[in-house]
């Protein structure tokens, strides 16, 4: 994106919605309120917002259950006992997998754990991790835990790569350097799609070649990309992944999770795996007889019958994305992102106060940028929130700032921008 085809004025801005082919879904969200106004909503990256369709899609379900009971297992074409089918044509489009790669189930962190028991298997030689420095929390404890649990020592199983001195995200070529540099001892790379905290979108593609080099397995956790970045996870061909739908697919709190593995294990019931009868022969389910039989592909990791209602919310907002397509989305997201930053780089400019951490060549990005702010901090961020900017707060110093392109406009980022200016002008 040329900076030059942007400016720093409402006309502008205004100017670019009108353009933009994508601007009607923005009627589709309720957006929340602060001090009695209409947000300027830059937090899909935490909770998305709600499609005004998920009360249908709950109503729905609600009447099934009341009218039905436990015929609506097999009642028509929603019949519960196949509610996973409906939202593979979606999951696969936003994944860049095969249906039966993909199947929606748990909560990520619990997928995180399952997906670890089939492609953790380390040996003597090949035991270690690498992650990135800095992950999520519950990552960090899931790869913690899951090492303790082969009775390995975290400390010279994880391999955390770090930035270089001086800078914010990771290069690439450092990514693969360490994993050459693990060889044979690497049983795993197991990152983040897109870092929460710096906003860096990793080449998964470059990672996973890497790591089959040297005979290790990749998985990514997607919980920042699913929705936001372009993926195609079977072309690069990446073993596993997991994300979770309530941040970019705006599914609803707590929602539903979903997993990818590669088609290549479609039929390996020969991997380890902690199973539950909704991961078995689905022909032969209700013999309730003894021996696990794993159904073809991803669904073979389910445990347990699916959350009907959890995934009435989820299908709403994924009947959303397939009407708008992820290609279209992600164009408007590159253009206003960069409207984003250009604006904070007119406002901020020279005077040092802001520093934009996230990278700035957008294939190394997604929709967020995370700033980190050096004067004024705290204050001006409870500034933006007065004037109804609602983003997300990092300790000691990160302010992180999600404009999505399914809800938001180039006006919420210039409005934002004014909000900025002035809130610097008074702290910082
Ligand atoms: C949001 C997020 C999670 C949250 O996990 P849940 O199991 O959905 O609570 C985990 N990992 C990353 C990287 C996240 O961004």
């Amino acid at each position: 994106m040329n900076p030059n085809t942007f400016q720093y004025s409402e006309s502008f801005a205004r100017e670019m919605d009108a353009k933009d082919s994508l601007a009607h879904f923005r009627s589709r969200f309720h957006f929340p309120k602060v001090n009695g106004q209409e947000a300027i909503y830059f937090c899909g990256n935490s909770l998305g917002l709600q499609p005004k369709t998920v009360k249908d899609h709950l109503e729905k379900e609600l009447s099934n259950w009341a009218d039905l009971a436990v015929d609506g297992h097999f009642h028509g074409e929603d019949a519960w006992y196949h509610v996973r089918k409906k939202s593979k044509p979606a999951l696969a489009e936003i994944l860049g997998a095969h249906e039966h790669e993909v199947v929606a189930m748990n909560n990520l962190s619990v997928n995180l754990h399952l997906l670890m028991v089939s492609f953790y298997r380390p040996t003597k030689q090949r035991y270690k991790i690498i992650v990135e420095a800095g992950a999520f929390p519950s990552d960090q404890y899931m790869l913690e835990t899951q090492i303790k649990f082969h009775g390995l020592d975290p400390a010279d199983t994880l391999v955390e790569i770090s930035p270089r001195p001086g800078e914010h995200t990771l290069r690439t070529e450092d990514i693969l350097a360490e994993i050459h540099k693990q060889g044979d001892s690497l049983a795993m790379v197991n990152m983040a799609g897109i870092q929460y905290y710096t906003g860096q979108l990793f080449d998964m593609q470059a990672i996973t070649q890497a790591a089959h080099e040297v005979g290790a397995v990749a998985g990514f956790d997607l919980a920042h990309a699913a929705g936001n970045a372009l993926l195609k996870l079977h072309d690069w061909d990446v073993d596993f992944a997991t994300w979770c739908s309530y941040k970019y697919l705006n599914s609803g709190p707590g929602n539903v999770s979903g997993i990818f593995a590669h088609e290549r294990y479609a039929e390996r019931p020969d991997l380890p795996r902690f199973a539950g009868w909704w991961g078995h022969d689905e022909g032969e389910r209700f013999r309730m007889e003894k021996g696990f039989v794993p159904m073809y592909g991803a669904d073979g990791w389910q445990l347990a019958n699916s959350n009907v209602l959890a995934l009435a919310a989820h299908q709403a907002s994924l009947d959303i994305f397939q009407e708008a397509g992820m290609e279209n989305l992600r164009a408007k997201s590159e253009k206003l992102t960069a409207f984003l930053e250009f604006l904070i780089e007119q406002i901020s400019g020279k005077s040092g106060v802001l520093e934009i951490i996230t990278p700035k060549n957008p294939a190394e990005r997604g929709c967020q940028l995370s700033l980190l702010i050096h004067r004024g901090g705290k204050a001006v961020f409870d500034e933006f929130y007065k004037h109804g900017v609602v983003g997300d707060w990092r300790n000691p110093n990160v302010i992180r700032l999600a404009p999505t392109p399914l809800y938001n406009s180039f006006l919420d980022v210039f409005r934002f921008a004014k909000i900025l200016e002035q809130s610097l002008e008074k702290f910082a």
